[in-house]
């Protein structure tokens, strides 16, 4: 079989069915090089999808740290800190993505079936009697396939190749991505104590956590389409200037004596959200972002790429050893049906997030009502808030582990 990109969904996915025993050949586009910006949000769902692969703990050469809390800032008043776990059986975990993609492909790359393409595009589909029969890669070699899986990110080129429709949804935002690297960052590393710190006010809002890579990400919130609330800044010192307006006093203090020098940035990575009511056609299958590209909102893409990869490699496995196409048609349909309702789910709770954020992002006069009266206002919020995250911390479906 083919697997095309190498991100959680195609790494995850093509170690579970390499160890199988089945011959499987990992496509992906992109060079060693690493992105700069990657997601880092575990949540106790992914670690529960990773755990179910016998890949936890992770060894200590994936950076990894765990968060300590969730603080919401509204013009500059904390509005509320909600502590890890949060009643999960485990706290919300930020992972290097670069090291544990590499660390799966290590353990793929040790198993005699497996082979990686790496920095090789897949191009196209190869079709006969009306069935995906293999790939087409950027060096016009055919890989021929008894089953394609596109794993090929939120941009997915199979999707489109194979005609199978995406729903797209609106994003109430896009997000401009910043490092604040050290030397200069670590009292900004102090401060977060292992916190995701969002705040919001009145020139715009923005989110920051000590990265497992080191120093710190920032994430600006803008228009979607790229305008921002405040006109966008021209240089790093006056990011800083503009992230302090709203910041805390301590917060808004280290901003202003950072160096201009420690800000990497901006990245813009529009947000894209949407779901494909078919995930699959004979001989392809669509996961990941591929199926149903997420928001970073609430940390949940890799989450919900791995147990994609787990849900799949459990129902492919037999009909791919048994080598009958009728099968692996049929386990591909019953991964869509299985995993449909908690992605449909989740992106419903994270659409809901989006519109709740950007009503205190717009609405003046609530935010600084809710600023004001955070002490009584705080805990009642939290409340509900921690309602909402159950299902997005945990999943929908519960994961089970092999016998
Ligand atoms: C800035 C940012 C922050 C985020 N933060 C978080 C977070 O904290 N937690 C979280 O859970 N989610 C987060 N997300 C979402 C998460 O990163 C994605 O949902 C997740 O990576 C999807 O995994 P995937 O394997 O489906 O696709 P991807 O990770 O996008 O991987 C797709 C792979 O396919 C390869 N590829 C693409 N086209 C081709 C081709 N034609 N041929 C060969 N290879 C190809 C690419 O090189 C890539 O390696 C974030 C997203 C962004 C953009």
């Amino acid at each position: 079989m083919v697997v095309v990109g190498a991100g959680p969904a195609g790494a995850s996915l093509a170690l579970l069915l390499a160890r199988r025993g089945l011959p499987v050949e990992l496509i992906d586009a992109s060079g060693r090089g690493g992105r700069p910006f990657r997601g880092e949000g575990l949540m106790p769902s992914g670690l529960a999808a990773l755990a179910a692969m016998g890949l936890q703990p992770l060894p200590p050469a994936v950076a990894q740290r765990p968060l300590a809390a969730w603080s919401f800032f509204l013009d500059g008043q904390l509005l509320f800190e909600a502590a890890e776990p949060m009643g999960s059986p485990v706290p919300c975990t930020l992972i290097d993505q670069d090291t544990m993609l590499r660390e799966l492909l290590g353990q793929a790359g040790r198993l005699a079936g497996f082979r990686f393409h790496e920095g090789q595009a897949a191009t196209d589909l190869l079709e006969r009697d009306g069935r995906i029969a293999g790939v087409r890669l950027a060096d016009g070699t055919a890989l021929e396939a008894d089953l394609v899986v596109a794993c090929d990110g939120r941009e997915s080129l199979l999707r489109r190749k194979a005609e199978l429709p995406l729903e797209s949804a609106p994003s109430p935002l896009d997000v401009l991505w910043f490092r604040l690297e050290a030397p200069g960052s670590e009292g900004l590393v102090q401060w977060l104590a292992g916190r995701f710190v969002t705040v919001v006010g009145a020139a715009g809002s923005y989110a920051l956590f000590h990265s497992a890579r080191g120093g710190v990400q920032l994430g600006w919130a803008i228009e979607p389409g790229g305008a921002s609330q405040a006109p966008t800044p021209a240089s790093p010192g006056a990011w800083l200037q503009l992230w302090a307006l709203d910041a805390p006093e301590p917060l808004a203090r280290l901003l202003r004596a950072l160096a201009e020098a420690a800000v990497q940035g901006p990245v813009r990575l529009p947000v894209r959200v949407g779901l494909c009511p078919r995930w699959q056609r004979p001989g392809l299958l669509l996961l990941g972002d591929a199926a149903h590209p997420m928001s970073p909102l609430r940390a949940q893409g890799i989450n919900m790429a791995l147990r994609d990869a787990l849900v799949a490699a459990r129902q492919l496995a037999p009909a791919l050893l048994a080598g009958d196409p009728a099968a692996t048609d049929q386990a591909a349909a019953a991964i869509t049906a299985a995993r449909l309702p908690e992605i449909r789910r989740i992106q419903q709770l994270q659409q809901e997030e989006a519109h709740r954020a950007d009503l205190l992002r717009r609405r003046h006069r609530l935010r600084s009502l809710l600023a004001r009266t955070a002490r009584w206002s705080g805990p009642l919020l939290e409340r509900r808030w921690r309602a909402t995250q159950r299902q997005l911390r945990n999943g929908v479906e519960a994961i089970t582990t092999d016998p």
